[in-house]
């Protein structure tokens, strides 16, 4: 492994994701492959070796990404992968889509147009329809409306369509409403299929699981699961467990540089909003707010240090932050903590850190900065 500053990095199991891959699978029809979502550099788990893993180990064949640089990298990473840009690209670099032999995420005619007249070449693409997400897509009150526009489209000069997909709002909910609204989603995007195939158009995908489709309401007619959080070992929703055996593959740690001890009175970071009230062991610890551990933790984020729970005090700094570790008389300087992952008994996942701050697991993986190196262990 090649070295690395030892001040705030993560730690990026393959052999955790592996295992993630296979229970996926268990969860997915013989007729679903999974299209891994790496976008926003594998959730911020570091793209090129987590792209190199899902498809030189565990034969992944079909990635998802949101723009054409991310697109680019995963065709460095895994060469004879079918990559799908699910964002916009800017048409003049409708070149470069064909070039990589890139598949784009298609969301109008008009789009679909402008693509073409800026290449000589094919463009490949996947149209996406809007069902209910109320983001992007084909747009229509019925499905054979919208089997019309496609069937259009399809005579464009120059423009593959290869599948249909959409995208779920509330896959991630029990709630009968929501589960009502999914249906109508998933009901719409498959009939459309159904009228295409019915007028003689049989298309190769039709995909609309994303990770919370694929553990909570699995159906074999997606020819892709497109799985992102969950590969990572993340919940779609906190409240909805996930299926056993997926489990979180990022842990962040950092290093205490300073231990000391306080009186009662003393005033600990900016803003002096916390004071001792009694002595007690006060550790800095090298991670703050510009290695993306949120500031919104400050007097709330616990840590753990040798397998004990340590609380943050006072306010997370640019670069560092103070905990207590009054109760952990081991505590050293030099010592690694663990601000998500495992620690003796107990753990701390990017979800428990989210629930802290009122957001969601993939906010806190997909923060933590660039400056933070990505160690993937086996
Ligand atoms: C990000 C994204 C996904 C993956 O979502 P998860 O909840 O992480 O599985 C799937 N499809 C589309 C269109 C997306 O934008």
């Amino acid at each position: 492994m090649k070295p690395y500053l030892k001040r705030a990095w993560a730690e990026v199991s393959l052999s955790g994701l592996r295992r993630n891959v296979e229970v996926i699978r268990s969860l997915n029809s013989e007729k679903t492959e999974i299209m891994a979502v790496v976008k926003a550099d594998a959730y911020g788990h570091g793209e090129e070796k987590i792209v190199r893993c899902l498809a030189e180990e565990c034969g992944i064949k079909y990635f998802a990404v949101s723009n054409l640089d991310e697109a680019v990298a995963v065709r460095k990473s895994a060469p004879e992968a079918e990559i799908l840009i699910l964002g916009y690209t800017p048409p003049e670099y409708a070149h470069e889509i064909a070039a990589y032999n890139i598949i784009q995420g298609v969301v109008s005619t008009e789009y679909a147009l402008e693509l073409v007249k800026n290449t000589k070449d094919t463009i490949r693409c996947h149209i996406k329809i809007d069902t209910g997400m109320g983001r992007i897509g084909l747009k229509h009150d019925t499905p054979e409306e919208c089997a019309g526009e496609i069937e259009e489209m399809m005579k464009i000069d120059k423009l593959s369509v290869e599948g249909i997909y959409t995208h779920f709002a509330v896959a991630d909910s029990d709630d009968p409403d929501n589960i009502a609204y999914t249906d109508r989603q998933e009901k719409f995007i498959t009939d459309t299929y159904d009228v295409l195939a019915g007028r003689g158009i049989k298309l190769r995908h039709l995909h609309f699981m994303n990770s919370a489709a694929t553990c909570y309401r699995n159906n074999p007619r997606s020819t892709l699961s497109r799985a992102g959080i969950i590969l990572y070992g993340l919940h779609p929703d906190v409240s909805l467990e996930i299926p056993a055996g997926l489990e979180p593959i990022m842990e962040l740690k950092a290093v205490i540089s300073h231990v000391k001890t306080v009186k009662p009175g003393d005033c600990i970071s900016y803003g002096r909003t916390f004071v001792a009230d009694r002595e007690m062991r006060i550790a800095t610890v090298t991670i703050g707010y510009a290695d993306g551990y949120s500031r919104l933790l400050s007097s709330k984020g616990e840590i753990l240090v040798h397998g004990k729970r340590c609380r943050i005090v006072g306010r997370v700094c640019m670069d560092q932050l103070m905990m207590d570790v009054s109760d952990v008389p081991e505590a050293k300087s030099g010592d690694i903590v663990t601000l998500i992952g495992i620690d003796g008994g107990d753990r701390i996942t990017a979800d428990d850190l989210a629930q802290i701050y009122g957001t969601i697991g993939y906010e806190v993986v997909c923060g933590i900065s660039k400056r933070v190196p990505r160690i993937c262990i086996d």
